[in-house]
């Protein structure tokens, strides 16, 4: 039987929390008196994530599965979760039960009056370093700030879509994703809802150091804004400006002051190094821009499916 709610979980490296999410999902979507499926897509994991997801799919064939061929990333594996899933609706969140999957039947009754999309608010964060929970509050105001799109604050990919929004959201072929913009780009009746991030169950964190989240923030900047390279030409017209008032200043210094007053090479030291560093930022907005052209250019595919178990061969 077709499903009608799909579940969508990117997994990597989770084997300690998969048969938690299973049972706690069962116990959520059994009495929902709806047919549900849970699709598993393990991002490449090195653990034994892959024997679990077999294991549970014995068990139970709603818990489909599918491997790729090595890690691509978390934008990726829930890509994936989207292509294959069934569903009239899709819920997709995090195999660590950060989000409780008690609040579904909520998002499924909303979406039963009429929502297309219905996403999870943090409220609170249990169980992350003050690091995490600093940067991601700067990081969701600065993205809501600078982006064209509407993104809403303190939300995360923990969310339930309806079919239409999944067929846009499959609709774009962008290789840097950031779907937490996506999503709110795509519009249609979309609403929130608060809950409670719960620490994580097992295991830790995949992105909690700066050089894991740096280029999920810089992908999510760029797809969704133009700010930086308008910080370029602001930096241009602000060193421009300063350079201006330098030149009267040292006119005027010549004409009515005493003729020391601008000798040695500090002066021209810090004026080349102040412009060598304006350029080379401006160089390195350019290249991040530049670099994804490039990636979108060579239009490589998202991610290589090793192996899948559950889904009928005709699906695709
Ligand atoms: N994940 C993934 N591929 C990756 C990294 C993470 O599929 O390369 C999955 C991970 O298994 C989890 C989800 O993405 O289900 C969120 O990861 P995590 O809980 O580590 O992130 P956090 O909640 O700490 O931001
Ligand atoms: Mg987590």
């Amino acid at each position: 039987m077709k499903p009608t709610i799909s579940i969508v979980v990117p997994v990597y490296n989770e084997e300690e929390v998969l048969r938690e999410l299973y049972t706690r999902i069962r116990q959520v979507m059994d009495p929902q008196d709806e047919p549900w499926e849970l699709v598993l897509v393990n991002d490449g994991s090195i653990d034994c994530s892959a024997e679990v997801m077999r294991e549970l799919y014995d068990q139970d064939p709603r818990v489909k599965g599918l491997s790729f061929s090595r890690n691509f990333g978390f934008q990726e594996a829930v890509t994936a979760g989207l292509f294959h899933a069934l569903g009239d609706a899709v819920v997709l969140t995090d195999a660590d039960l950060q989000d409780p999957p008690e609040l579904i039947p909520k998002m499924i009754a909303k979406w039963r009056e009429g929502y297309d999309v219905v996403y999870g608010v943090r409220t609170e964060r249990e169980g992350e370093t003050w690091f995490k929970k600093i940067t991601a509050k700067v990081f969701y105001r600065a993205i809501h700030r600078i982006t064209s799109v509407n993104i809403p604050l303190d939300t995360g990919d923990f969310r339930l879509m309806d079919r239409r929004v999944v067929k846009a959201i499959l609709r774009m072929p962008e290789r840097n994703r950031f779907l937490r913009g996506m999503v709110p780009w795509v519009g249609y009746k979309q609403i929130g809802i608060p809950y409670e991030r719960q620490a994580r169950f097992a295991g830790e964190s995949k992105f909690k150091s700066m050089r894991q989240m740096l280029p999920f923030a810089l992908d999510a900047i760029t797809s969704f804004s133009y700010f930086p390279l308008q910080v370029s030409t602001y930096l241009g017209f602000i060193s421009a400006a300063i350079s201006l008032i330098a030149i009267l200043v040292v006119i005027l210094l010549r004409l009515f002051g005493q003729r020391q007053e601008l000798t040695g090479q500090a002066t021209t030291l810090v004026a080349v190094l102040f412009l060598g560093g304006v350029q080379l930022i401006s160089l390195g907005i350019i290249g991040e821009y530049l670099g994804r052209i490039y990636d979108e250019v060579k239009g490589r595919p998202l991610y290589l499916v090793d192996e899948k178990w559950g889904f009928d061969e005709d699906e695709e």
